[in-house]
């Protein structure tokens, strides 16, 4: 694979300010932290649309504030609360369905993309921004899990730019800027919390309540990646993420485990020489970096501050109590498509767990089991195939679960 390190800088650096922001899923935690950046800094944004799924009531708060020309939702009922909330005099264009969202990720006002849908909804908006030749500003890991190669196809061809939001992915950005990461590099090491089940046994996990999953020690985030955070998915799909974005195989991206999420991950050069990027477990950070990137923006938040925090410990992760890390690793080794059936199985686990309908040990049963069934797809195969193959494992993984 090759390396996108090297155009990264060179290209973002010609993006002017103020810059036209649209942001995909404005109402979940990425997009609030995100508008509480564009809030601070008022001078170096104009929001141009705001997309969010069904909160109508989230949305219209923030797009009284913002004003954005254009909003977008999930369907005619939410359209019709959201219309019913807006002042008086604001008539924005209010874009209606899941096609909404590759139209708002395209339009031409707007320069910078915050891809921040949870889960594979994403991935078809964050392929309509990269085809349109936008600076993406990436959260949204499932798309690369689904459509990296497409995704980086059409970056090359569009000239679009992808900036890691993603506080592992874009703190290995931080420690590779300055360097040609395909000569220089030895492995990236991405940092994990380990989740709120971390040191806990198999007795104790086949257990635990959604309520307890959700409950991460250091960060505060939608529900889906919390629950990936717990079973340690979410690190499996930051390896694939970390693979499509520095063009590495699998084998030269680790994990360690690291419970105060102070260190956010390392870069390991060939002279042995590790870089990391530290700060305070806060997404506003990364947010910041990747919108304004290159410029550094003052933030108004706490400051890490080393002399009174506490001791900073390192394990490596436990891949037999979590086997999803190992999973997601395996899916990557094995085709271009595993992929798509792991994230597509995660996602109806996940939720069937939250719905009370399964335990948490069925998460990587039900995921293992729906790698087994996949057949590899051929390795040309466009957006469409991998749609299908997402809504085969869903429909396939939902009937295994019954
Ligand atoms: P969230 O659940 O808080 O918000 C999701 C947003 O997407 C909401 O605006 C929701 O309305 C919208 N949405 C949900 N389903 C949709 C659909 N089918 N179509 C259109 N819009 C839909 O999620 P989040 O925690 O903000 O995470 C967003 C993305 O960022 C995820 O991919 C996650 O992995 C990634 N991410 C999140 C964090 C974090 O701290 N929250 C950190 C790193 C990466
Ligand atoms: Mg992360």
């Amino acid at each position: 694979m090759k390396s996108y390190i090297s155009l990264w800088p060179a290209h973002a650096a010609q993006l002017p300010f103020p810059r036209s922001l649209a942001i995909l899923g404005s109402t979940g935690s990425i997009g609030v932290s995100a508008l509480d950046v564009v809030a601070q800094h008022p001078d170096l944004f104009r929001v141009a649309a705001l997309a969010g799924g069904r909160n109508a009531r989230r949305l219209a708060e923030q797009a009284a504030i913002f004003r954005p020309g254009v909003l977008a939702v999930l369907d005619e009922t939410v359209a019709r609360e959201l219309k019913g909330l807006l002042p008086a005099g604001y008539t924005p264009e209010i874009l209606i369905g899941p096609g909404a969202y590759e139209t708002v990720a395209a339009l031409p006002g707007v320069d910078l993309v915050l891809s921040a849908i949870v889960g594979a909804a994403g991935f078809l908006p964050t392929l309509a921004a990269a085809k349109a030749g936008k600076y993406i500003a990436l959260a949204n890991k499932e798309s690369l899990v689904l459509g990296g190669r497409l995704i980086r196809n059409a970056c090359r061809e569009s000239g679009a730019i992808i900036l890691p939001v993603d506080s592992e992915h874009n703190a290995l950005f931080q420690a590779l800027c300055g360097h040609n990461g395909d000569e220089d590099l030895a492995r990236l090491i991405l940092t994990a919390s380990g989740g709120p089940f971390r040191g806990k046994d198999a007795s104790f996990l086949a257990k635990v309540t959604p309520a307890q999953a959700l409950n991460h020690p250091n960060w505060s985030m939608g529900a889906k990646i919390s629950i990936d955070s717990a079973t340690l998915m979410n690190k499996g799909l930051e390896v694939i993420e970390a693979c499509h974005l520095y063009g590495l195989p699998v084998s030269r991206v680790d994990v360690l485990v690291h419970p105060q999420s102070i260190v956010h991950s390392l870069v390991e050069y060939v002279d042995g020489s590790q870089l990391a990027h530290l700060g305070v477990p806060d997404m506003r950070i990364p947010i910041a970096h990747s919108l304004c990137y290159p410029r550094r923006v003052a933030l108004n938040m706490p400051r890490l501050n080393l002399a009174s925090a506490s001791d900073l410990t390192f394990e490596a992760p436990d891949e037999t109590l979590f086997p999803c890390l190992g999973l997601a690793k395996a899916a990557f080794a094995a085709s271009h498509s595993h992929p798509v059936a792991l994230n597509a199985a995660n996602e109806v686990a996940v939720e069937l767990f939250l719905q009370g309908r399964i335990q948490f040990l069925d998460i990587p049963r039900l995921i293992e089991a729906a790698l087994t069934r996949h057949a590899a797809l051929p390795q040309d195969c466009g957006a469409a195939e991998l749609i299908n193959a997402d809504s085969d494992t869903r429909r396939e993984t939902l009937a295994a679960a019954n």
